[in-house]
């Protein structure tokens, strides 16, 4: 007999040579029949897995997050055992999970996959399912025969992998129907069971991808789908799917005239249009606004900068792969600015500081760029070019808790105007880092100890922080409940140090201060981009770069029109006229399309009570308002940003 040890602290006897799947059945009837997978001594395996004396196991059913997983990388299985029925000459290449969902890469020479293949392909999937499979592990013990085996049939992309993975206890992975091998993979695993347990999926799309994603391999060709494990869970992703496209920042940008990226300036670098350049200055000026509140001083630095500056960061050395070098005097001498704080360090460093004028918190609107292989590049969330909304805060040891609160406040007032939730991830000591090991830990313990003084759940990131100092990552939830990177705070004792900064303490003694990196938006690239989704286009008064448009009804409304149109434009009220001979519908249906909050319709009954008929959108008409009363209300509603709306 053999312990194992239960999740819950117990622990059972079982005879040796006994699976997890027989645990389970030990366990109770209806676990082994809802059972999945397990997690054993806290890694995923197969429910087939042997279990050995005093293991930790925990048998995982559809119910535990982490077995979704499963489901879809044995899906991933299924579905390019399909596309190799229908397409015989198809090579299978990788098919790993995502988030979401999962993908296979197939090398077909004589078929072009599209969108148009994937109901069939999922017909011949639900044909498999019906076959009912298992899925069976088998460790490799003569890595030749399956070697072999796989250069028969042409498989070159599973013959390189196998080798490259031959040293280190290669598995193979068989479909069997009835005990009888129909198809079969190399991969790590795990699976679940057999095919019974697939009961939703879906084939979303194909794209091109290089093998091993490097341009100079073969262009091999990909679907992505997805799985759950039950229709309803499908349903609701497939739903918010459809909803993350119509909200796709592009596509809004296209029709809003929001910004573009061209090929003559190159991949990764946004041109602002006037309208999202304006919803950026409204929100740049809110972020000046409170940090001056909050007792930040501002500051201006340069694109580039000298090697050498990076040299002493330790740039050069952590983060040469994501630095632009340029040539100015000599080959490789300057550097575009990846981040902006070598140079905070400078300015701290231009002049004396005493411990009474800490905590100095600098801030800037700092653009810098970084190396982004160009086929991850997307729209406005992923670029080479973008700018940051970042700050340095100098402060003692006494301080740098107090001062990591005032900057959660900050996050959390700052996204609550903006109505977004967000979730929260501490970033340990990755395995390349900078400086002390000491530091590391007090740093660490303190970003831990300042989030649990505020009451705040977070989940730990271990080995994600910065390679100068351990982080905290806030993840904000947009509309339809997405997770976006935005808002980090990093604690750092290194760059102090290796840039020399002192303050004078009580004392006299000459001191290194402690530095906090924080960027609240982040980049302001990725956080608009994620605002235009989260709001869809239909952005809050105080950012709609046309607040209000002004609708006559015919020509002989325009000289009363026009005179609305000076007293909105005198109140600083970004307002049009509409003054185009076309039908009101007309007018009004465009303005709509265009996402403006107000549109104010006038005829003859409006002129008569020197008022305006108001349509909202989203709400349609709310009545009619006398005009004082609507610019009023319309103000308030603006200078609080929608914080107080009366109209
Ligand atoms: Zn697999
Ligand atoms: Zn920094």
């Amino acid at each position: 007999m053999i312990k194992i040890n239960l999740p819950d602290g117990s622990s059972r006897e079982i005879e040796e040579n006994k699976t997890a799947e027989d645990l389970a059945g030990v366990i109770s009837e209806g676990l082994r029949k809802n059972a999945v997978a397990a997690e054993i001594n806290g890694e995923i395996k197969d429910l087939s897995t042997v279990l050995k004396n005093n293991d930790t196991v925990r048998i995982l059913t559809a119910k535990d997050p982490e077995s979704l997983e499963v489901l879809r990388h044995s899906t991933a299985h299924i579905m390019a055992q399909a596309v190799q029925r229908l397409f015989p000459n198809a090579k299978i290449a990788i098919g790993p999970t995502i988030e979401h969902g999962f993908y296979y890469d197939f090398d077909i020479p004589d078929h072009s996959l599209s969108i148009d293949d994937l109901p069939k392909i999922e017909e011949e999937m639900n044909r498999i399912i019906k076959e009912n499979q298992d899925f069976e592990r088998r460790e490799i013990k003569n890595v030749q025969e399956v070697l072999t085996d796989f250069r028969e049939k042409g498989e070159i992309y599973k013959t390189e992998l196998l080798m490259e993975y031959a040293q280190h206890n290669p598995t193979l992975y068989v479909c069997k129907v009835d005990g009888k091998e129909v198809w079969n993979d190399f991969c790590r695993g795990p699976h679940i069971p057999g095919t019974k347990f697939i009961k939703a999926f879906k084939l979303l799309s194909t794209a091109g991808a290089y093998w091993r994603g490097d341009e100079n391999n073969k262009m091999l060709q990909r679907i992505y789908a997805t799985a759950f494990w039950n229709k309803e869970d499908l349903k609701n992703y497939l739903h918010m799917l459809e909803e993350a496209e119509k909200r796709d920042h592009r596509k809004l940008s296209n029709r809003l005239d929001l910004f573009s990226i061209k090929e003559e300036v190159g991949p990764g670098l946004v041109l602002w249009h006037p309208n999202l350049a304006l919803i950026r200055e409204e929100i740049e000026n809110y972020w000046r606004t409170e940090h001056r509140k909050r007792g930040y001083v501002i500051v201006n630095t340069p694109h580039m900068a000298k090697k050498q500056l990076w040299d002493i960061s330790g740039h050069t050395e952590f983060y040469d792969d994501n630095m632009y070098y340029l040539n100015v005097e000599e080959d490789k001498d300057y550097v575009l600015k990846p981040m902006n704080c070598p140079f905070h360090m400078l300015i701290y460093k231009s002049r004396r500081h005493s411990y009474r004028n800490l905590p100095i918190r600098m801030a800037e609107l700092g653009t810098v760029y970084r190396k982004e292989r160009s086929g991850t590049l997307h729209g406005l969330s992923r670029v080479r070019g973008f700018t940051q909304d970042d700050a340095h805060i100098f402060c003692t040891p006494e301080q740098f808790i107090p001062e990591i609160h005032n900057i959660i406040e900050f996050v959390d007032d700052t996204l609550k105007l903006f109505d977004m939730t967000y979730e929260v991830e501490l970033s340990t000591r990755p395995d390349d880092f900078v400086g002390e090991l000491e530091n590391w830990n007090r740093a660490e313990a303190g970003l831990k100890e300042a989030l649990e003084q505020k009451g705040i759940e977070y989940e730990l990131n271990e080995g994600d922080g910065a390679f100068y100092g351990p982080k905290i990552d806030f993840k904000l939830k947009d509309a339809i409940g997405r997770t976006w990177q935005a808002a980090t705070i990093q604690l750092d004792f290194n760059l102090p140090v290796r840039f020399d900064l002192k303050y004078t303490d009580k004392d006299g003694s000459l001191q290194t201060p402690v530095m906090l990196h924080r960027v609240i938006f982040g980049s302001m690239e990725r956080f608009i981009g994620a605002l235009i989704e989260h709001y869809a286009g239909a952005f809050p008064a105080w950012l709609s770069p046309v607040q209000a448009i002004i609708v006559p009804i015919s020509d002989k409304h325009l000289d009363f029109a026009d005179s609305v149109y000076k007293k909105l434009k005198d109140e600083n009220i970004r307002v049009e006229l509409d003054d185009r001979s076309e039908s009101m519908n007309y007018k009004i249906r465009e303005a709509q399309n265009r996402k403006i909050p107000y549109m104010l319709v006038i005829g003859d009954k409006e002129i008569e009570a020197n008022s305006v008929a108001v349509r909202k959108r989203g709400k349609g008409q709310a009545g009619v308002v006398n005009i004082d009363k609507f610019v009023s209300g319309l103000k308030k509603e603006i200078d609080t940003r929608g914080k107080q709306e009366d109209n």
